[in-house]
C-alpha cells in the first residue's frame, strides 16, 4: 500500500480543518482515521453560539454536518477505525489500528481531542448509562417533563443545565464552589432560569437507584451536611482527560515531548519535538478548547505538514 503524505487522527474540528488544508493545499493521499462519525466531541452540544459567522440557534452536530463533506470534495479518505498507537522508524510513521491494521505515513496530524472525566463518586460508574450521563442532548430527552441534576461549574455544565432546563421541569445545579468558572453571560442566564436550583458549595456523595436505574443523589456541602435530591437522571460535567493514548510508545515513553497535564507540547506551527508530527486542538498545550482554536489549529497543523513532506520528498 502507498505510503500516505499525511495521516490525519481525529476527526473533531481540528482533524476535519486539517482534512480540508492538506488536500485543498496540494497533498495526494491524506487519510483521516477517526473511530466514530467525525465532528468530534462538540456534536453532544445542545447550543454553540461562539462559532464566527454562524447566527441563531444551531447544535453542534448541525455545526459539524457539513464539514466531513466539504473534505471529501477535495479528496480527504475518512478510514472509520480506532488508532491504538502511532509510530516512527526513520522518516516513516506508522498507524497502528485496532482491527490489527497498520499504515505508513510521511507526516501525522494529531487531533485526538479529549473525553468527558468521570466525577468519582459512589454510584457513578454502576449506574452510567443507567441514569448517570455526560450528554443532555443525548439523554436529557429521557428526562421530558422531570427533575434532574447536573453536577459542575464550569461552560459545560452551565449550557447544559441551561439545555435541560427547557426540557425538565427542574435542574438542580450542584457545584462545589460558590463561584463557576464559566462565561459571564451564561452565568447570568442560569442564574436568571426560574428552574434552576443552585446547590453551591456540595459536592456528590452518592448516587443510587434501583434495577429500573438512579432514583437520587445524595450531596454533601462544606458543613458534611448531607442532602437527598430525588432525581432519576443525573448529569456529570467535571472537565475532560486528554486522549493522549496513541503517542504512548511500548516503552511507555511518548512519541514527542508532552507538558505535565499530559498535553502535547508544540511550538506556534502546531510542531512537536518529533518532525513530522504535528498536534492540534484540545491535546495541544494551552488549548483555548474552543471549536474555532481547534479548527484554527488544524489548518495551521496542515501548513506545516505540506511544507514538512515537500521538503522530505524533494530535497
Ligand atoms: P474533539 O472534538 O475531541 O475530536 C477528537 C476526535 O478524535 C473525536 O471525534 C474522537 O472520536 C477521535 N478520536 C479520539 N481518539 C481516537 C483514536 N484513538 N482513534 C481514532 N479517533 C479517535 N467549544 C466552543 O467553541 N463553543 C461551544 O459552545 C462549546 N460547547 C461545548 C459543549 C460541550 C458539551 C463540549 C463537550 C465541548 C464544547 N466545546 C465548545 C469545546 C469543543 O467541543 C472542543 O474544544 C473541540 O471539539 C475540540 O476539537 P478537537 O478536534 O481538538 O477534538
Ligand atoms: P472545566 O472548565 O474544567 O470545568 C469543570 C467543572 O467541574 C469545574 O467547575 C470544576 O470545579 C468541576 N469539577 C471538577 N472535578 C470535579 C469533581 N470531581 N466533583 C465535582 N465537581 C468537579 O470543564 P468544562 O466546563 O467541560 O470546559 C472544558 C473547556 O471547554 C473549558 O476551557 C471551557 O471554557 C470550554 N468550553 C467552552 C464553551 C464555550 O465557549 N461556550 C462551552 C463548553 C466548554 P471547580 O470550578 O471548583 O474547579
Amino acid at each position: 500500500m502507498a505510503i500516505l503524505d499525511c495521516a490525519i487522527v481525529g476527526g473533531g474540528p481540528a482533524g476535519l480543518t486539517a482534512g480540508l488544508y492538506t488536500t485543498r493545499g496540494g497533498l495526494e493521499n491524506v487519510t483521516m482515521f477517526e473511530k466514530g462519525m467525525p465532528g468530534g466531541q462538540i456534536t453532544q452540544s445542545s447550543e454553540i453560539e461562539n462559532y464566527p459567522g454562524v447566527t441563531g440557534e444551531i447544535t453542534g452536530m448541525d455545526l459539524m454536518i457539513p464539514w466531513p463533506e466539504q473534505c471529501q470534495k477535495f479528496g480527504l479518505v475518512h478510514e472509520m477505525v480506532n488508532v491504538t498507537q502511532v509510530t516512527k522508524s526513520g522518516d516513516i510513521f506508522t498507524i497502528h489500528k485496532e482491527d490489527g491494521s497498520t499504515t505508513d505515513a510521511h507526516s501525522v496530524i494529531i487531533g485526538t481531542g479529549s473525553s468527558p472525566r468521570r466525577a468519582g463518586f459512589k454510584g457513578e460508574n454502576e449506574f452510567f448509562g443507567k441514569g448517570v450521563s455526560t450528554c443532555a442532548t443525548c439523554d436529557g430527552f429521557f428526562y421530558k417533563g422531570k427533575e434532574v441534576a447536573v453536577i459542575g461549574g464550569g461552560d459545560t455544565a452551565l449550557e447544559e443545565a441551561l439545555y435541560l432546563a427547557k426540557i425538565c421541569s427542574k435542574v438542580y445545579l450542584v457545584h462545589r464552589r460558590d463561584t463557576f468558572r464559566s462565561a459571564p453571560n451564561t452565568i447570568n442566564r442560569v442564574q436568571n432560569t426560574p428552574n434552576i436550583e443552585l446547590v453551591l458549595n456540595s459536592v456528590p456523595d452518592e448516587v443510587y437507584g434501583d434495577a429500573m436505574g438512579v432514583t437520587g443523589l445524595r450531596v454533601k456541602n462544606k458543613s458534611d451536611e448531607l442532602r437527598d435530591i430525588e432525581v432519576p437522571g443525573v448529569f456529570t460535567f467535571v472537565g475532560n482527560d486528554v486522549n493522549n493514548q496513541t503517542l504512548i510508545q511500548d516503552d511507555g515513553s511518548f512519541l514527542c515531548d508532552m507538558n505535565d497535564l499530559g498535553q502535547v507540547v508544540v511550538d506556534l506551527s502546531m510542531r512537536t519535538s518529533t518532525p513530522g508530527l504535528f498536534a492540534t486542538g484540545d491535546m495541544r498545550q494551552e488549548a483555548p478548547k474552543q471549536v474555532v482554536s481547534a479548527a484554527g489549529d488544524g489548518a495551521v497543523a496542515a501548513l506545516s505538514a505540506i511544507s514538512y513532506v515537500d521538503e522530505l520528498l524533494n530535497t
